[in-house]
């Protein structure tokens, strides 16, 4: 793999360590001339054929979306500088925001239309976030300054977080014994058009249906599903 990247990135510097996650390739970069570390991120898309291979490459700076580094790279990364933002800013729409008069307001920023002011979020909130009058949401504090160092600590924090995450399901997953019961917080929808949400685990991946001798296959369940143990195998 690190032959094979576009180099774009890396060519300052070489990949300390290395590892892909589910299709994105992760690394630490040393940087020659500063020897500074810092993570490179590549999502792979293969494509038809064998030399079908795009890549995109960002760092963490970028803030990628993806965000399951392991942690035996990030623990390479060298310390984040300290930055300071008295500014505060929206978390759903990332605007500047200051508060006045009790109520979160954005100023229009020098060449934006001073419609853009206000205590309502104009562009970027996500989907379902509309105030309950059905219009744009007030702003609310705790958004991120558009600070590729803030980008970057971010994203560590949220890769630390989902290694945490899983490493609490896997270890709940323990108790799940061959024989063991066990219901996933929703329906979960396989190839054949069946639905169901209650299995008796078998190994592995390998689950079978309570009341006959059908076989699933529910990868990554660990980790990826919300579960329930109903009833423990029996002695
Ligand atoms: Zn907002
Ligand atoms: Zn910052």
């Amino acid at each position: 793999m690190e032959g094979e990247l576009p180099n774009t990135l890396t060519a300052q510097g070489c990949i300390l360590a290395c590892a892909t996650v589910r299709g994105v390739f992760y690394a630490a970069v040393q940087e020659r001339r500063s020897s500074k570390v810092w993570a490179l991120v590549v999502l792979i898309k293969r494509g038809r054929g064998y030399y079908n291979c795009t890549y995109k490459e960002m760092e963490e700076r970028d803030g990628p979306v993806e965000d399951h580094c392991p942690v035996r790279i990030l623990e390479l990364l060298s310390p984040l500088p300290a930055c300071s933002h008295d500014e505060e800013y929206c978390r759903l729409c990332n605007a500047e925001i200051a508060l006045e008069g009790g109520q979160w307001n954005s100023r229009a920023l020098p060449g934006q239309r001073p419609d853009v002011a206000g205590p309502r979020c104009i562009r970027g909130y996500p989907i379902g976030a509309a105030a309950p009058d059905g219009s744009a949401p007030l702003h609310e504090p705790g958004g991120t300054a558009s600070c590729s160092t803030c980008w970057a600590r971010n994203w560590r924090e949220r890769c630390r977080a989902n290694d945490e995450r899983e490493r609490q399901a896997r270890r709940r997953a323990k108790a799940v014994r061959p024989g063991t019961r066990v219901r996933f917080g929703r329906p979960l929808q396989f190839s054949n058009g069946e639905q169901r949400d209650t299995f008796i685990f078998v190994t592995r991946s390998t689950f079978r249906a309570p009341d006959s001798n059908d076989r699933y296959s529910i990868p990554r369940w660990r980790i990826d599903h919300e579960f329930k143990i109903i009833s423990p195998p029996l002695a």
